[in-house]
């Protein structure tokens, strides 16, 4: 205790199993902070530094400072932090209160989507982000546009041949995944287990699980969404005059999609996406890439 009272004057003391239940951000900014050093690794980079200092009690580095006098910070001789295996149950039991976190939002977040409310879903994902001292919760994609519920909301009322053949169930299944997918800027498989039997049996092929199907076919479904929106704003803009067709050129790229890949068009002119002559089992995964012009193209 004496050892307590040097570090903090006899003030309150830090109590790590406190931090673990803790809803005040400020000490959830602790704990958290501290889960980011379970693995040995250098301080932060200084703007990350100085987005911790605004979560934290006191300044980052005067953080790293007290974990480390508490012994709760080892360093190596690397100049490397890792967090003591004296408070590894501690981070260990913060984890899991995460698990339950996400594991309470997701179903939330669904059952939104289930009634087509895409903005209430889209509220409560941003909820659940601004618990995170960051405002990240390392799992969620990029902080999403004010236009966000109003794309995913597109995938809903999705008429496309991308869909073509499907029964109805199957692509209202589809809809779902893929706009919880894009509500969360996240992508997962879905076990099939949890696939509803009739649409397993529709998915299913000769060279595809079931949920591997699924994950492609949603993955398709998004990004034609995204490339709507992303065609959209460039006709409507005057910044971009031209956009490049961009995407994964690997052993699923078809000889289709290929030749487009890195190519640039005029906006009116770019080539439909998704390309109606892909035949890749993964479906198109091209993408719209708006071109920044740098000085030098315009003089060209
Ligand atoms: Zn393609």
């Amino acid at each position: 205790m004496s050892f307590l009272k040097k570090i903090f004057g006899g003030g309150p003391t830090l109590d790590a199993d406190t931090l673990v239940q803790s809803t005040d951000p400020k000490q959830v900014a602790q704990i958290d902070l501290l889960m980011h050093f379970s693995e040995p690794r250098q301080l932060h980079d200084l703007g990350v530094q100085q987005r911790w200092s605004r979560a934290l009690p006191q300044p980052y580095t005067e953080t790293i400072k007290l974990f480390t006098k508490l012994g709760w910070l080892e360093t190596s001789p690397q100049g490397q932090y890792q967090v003591a295996s004296s408070l590894r149950p501690q981070v260990q039991a913060y984890r899991e209160r995460l698990e339950r976190e996400k594991a309470e939002i997701m179903p939330q977040v669904r059952a939104a989507l289930e009634r087509k409310e895409t903005s209430e879903a889209l509220t409560l994902r941003r909820e659940y982000e601004a618990r995170f001292p960051l405002g990240e919760s390392g799992w969620t994609g990029p902080d999403p546009q004010l236009s966000h519920s109003s794309l995913t909301r597109r995938i809903f009322f999705l008429d496309h041949w991308i869909l073509e053949g499907l029964s109805k169930a199957t692509q209202d299944w589809l809809k779902l995944y893929a706009a919880e997918q894009h509500l969360w800027g996240a992508t997962w498989h879905v076990p099939e287990s949890e696939i509803p039997e009739a649409v397993r049996a529709e998915l299913t092929r000769p060279d595809m699980s079931a949920g591997e199907a699924a994950y492609w076919k949603a993955q398709e479904m998004m990004l034609y969404v995204d490339n709507q929106e992303t065609w959209q704003r460039c006709k409507g803009g005057d910044h971009v005059r031209r956009i490049e067709i961009a995407g994964p050129d690997d052993e699923y790229t078809c000889e289709t999609c290929r030749p487009f890949l890195g190519k640039e068009y005029l906006v009116v002119r770019v080539p439909e996406l998704p390309h109606r002559g892909c035949t890749s089992p993964r479906g198109c995964r091209c993408r719209y890439e708006p071109v920044i012009e740098m000085i030098e193209d315009v003089e060209a």
